[in-house]
């Protein structure tokens, strides 16, 4: 492609701002980024609190977030955050210790066999399900994988692996295929109260593509990056170093593609440019741009969590002495429930604890976002920790993803075969998975792939 291509990126979050720079390493500067909000980062959000900044979004990262690193290298900043640690309640918020054998005596056989059945999932992943884990989701319905490694060097793999479209089914079903079930115990802390959703509803793939074997065990030996100034600094260091700095405060009410050109109408005016990358959600662009049919038909399939996250105060003798994680509220019937708090700053009570609540499940009735904060609020007092005020809430659109039906019949391979069809491309977290990393890692396999 010509290397003046001007070039238009809608969104300035994680996956946005690293297509920007991933363009401009590889030769492309005429590129323009345009965000809605007056600030950058997305859902990578750290807001200040008494001096400090705590986080309302994505939280942590793991060693193997290598497109973050690229970030983190081309700006010159590395993750020096707090240290992360946790402890686990019941739902009673008596403290628990539900993986220490000594205090679990009559649960010690089953503590046994998930830790070999644990082993057997590191094995089977190796094996029978070769290339799972390959970043975004090309080929699997179809048995196959098309990306590339999650190594450093990131190398280009691909394969026929006919296992892969077991990937499809939901993860619960997946590990009783593989007679791996209690496997879900490891698995569901970083997945379900990190607001992914639930195990009967979600597709596999989207769990192991995430919680790839090495990355659920950093998160067991809680070997995971923070920022000390938060996930937002990041991408606002990005956006500094970038050339072209994204353009805040972006109202984009039109988009037309027609004779090769892409025609955006922002804040009233119309501008040329001649390719597309849309980070934002997809199932909304239809709402500002000629989407034609087969956009509308696949974008519509995408569905979202509903996460809701608090910021609150408590007294100082009220304050958690760690973070904690809820299993009991981790369930479809816990919906609304409290499923982890988390205290960032160890050395001082006076700064926030966040709250974390899902509120969606595939098969039940979405539960008002007022009466799911009362509960948490409820919660956090049968926990012995109750607040005294609430400072800052947020109910995100979340994990964008399809369900299994709509992923085995093939829907990325036919957004894939979309991409550039219309002088567009399509990134973001859908086509990947809503992490920071995955969504930037996919930025640079678009670049990569169609630059
Ligand atoms: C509570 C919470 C906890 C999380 N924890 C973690 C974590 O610990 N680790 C991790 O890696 N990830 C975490 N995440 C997920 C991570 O933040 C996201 O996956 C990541 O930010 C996705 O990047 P993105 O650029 O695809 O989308 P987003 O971050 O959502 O950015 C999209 C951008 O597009 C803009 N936009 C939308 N529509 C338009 C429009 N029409 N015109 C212009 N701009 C538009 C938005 O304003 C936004 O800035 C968490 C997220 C939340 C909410």
């Amino acid at each position: 492609m010509d290397k003046n291509t001007r070039i238009c990126i809608i969104g300035a979050g994680p996956a946005g701002l690293s297509a920007g720079m991933y363009l401009e390493q590889k030769g492309y500067d005429n590129y323009t980024i345009l965000e809605r909000n007056d600030h950058v980062g997305g859902k990578c959000h750290s807001p200040h609190y008494n001096g400090r900044r705590y986080e309302m979004g994505a939280i942590m990262g793991v060693p193997s977030y290598y497109a973050v690193h690229d970030v983190e290298e081309f700006c010159g900043i590395t993750h020096d955050g707090p240290q992360l640690n946790r402890n686990y309640k019941d739902k009673t918020g008596k403290v628990i210790e539900p993986f220490e054998p000594k205090k679990n005596l009559t649960k010690i056989p089953r503590l046994l066999k998930m830790k070999s059945e644990v082993k057997k999932l590191g094995e089977i992943l190796e094996t029978k399900y070769k290339g799972y884990d390959v970043n975004g989701h090309r080929g699997v319905a179809q048995g196959r994988y098309d990306g590339y490694a999650v190594t450093p060097e990131r190398e280009p793999v691909s394969g026929i692996n006919e296992n892969l479209k077991d990937l499809a089914l939901p993860f619960k079903e997946f590990c009783e295929k593989n007679g791996v079930e209690l496997t879900q115990d490891i698995w569901i802390g970083p997945f379900t109260s990190f607001g992914y959703g639930y195990f009967d509803e979600i597709p596999a793939a989207y769990v192991l593509k995430y919680l790839d074997f090495q990355t659920c065990m950093n998160f067991v030996k809680i070997n995971l990056w923070t920022w000390k100034e938060g996930t937002q600094y990041i991408w606002e260091c990005l956006n500094d170093k970038l050339k072209n700095h994204a353009r805040l405060n972006s109202n984009i009410t039109k988009i037309e593609r027609k004779d090769g050109k892409v025609y955006v109408t922002v804040n009233g005016e119309t501008e040329e440019f001649d390719k597309l990358i849309v980070t934002a959600p997809l199932q909304y662009f239809p709402d500002y741009a000629d989407a034609r049919e087969d956009e509308k038909k696949y974008f519509s399939k995408i569905e979202y969590e509903r996460y809701d996250v608090l910021a609150v105060e408590t007294e100082p003798e009220n304050h958690p002495e760690i973070s904690y994680y809820v299993f009991d509220n981790m369930t479809p019937e816990r919906l609304g429930h409290l499923m982890v708090y988390y205290r960032r700053w160890r050395d001082t009570k006076d700064q926030v604890i966040t709250t974390y609540a899902l509120r969606k499940h595939k098969n039940s009735e979405e539960i008002p976002y007022e009466v799911c904060k009362q509960t948490v609020l409820n919660d956090l007092k049968t926990m012995h920790n109750p607040a005294s005020n609430v400072v800052n809430e947020q109910s995100w659109y979340y994990f964008p993803h399809v369900f299994t039906e709509d992923y085995a019949a093939g829907w990325y391979d036919d957004v894939e075969a979309m991409q550039g069809k219309y002088d567009t491309f399509y990134a973001g977290e859908v086509m990947s998975f809503g992490d920071m990393d995955e969504t930037a890692e996919y930025s640079r396999e678009l670049v990569e792939r169609f630059f």
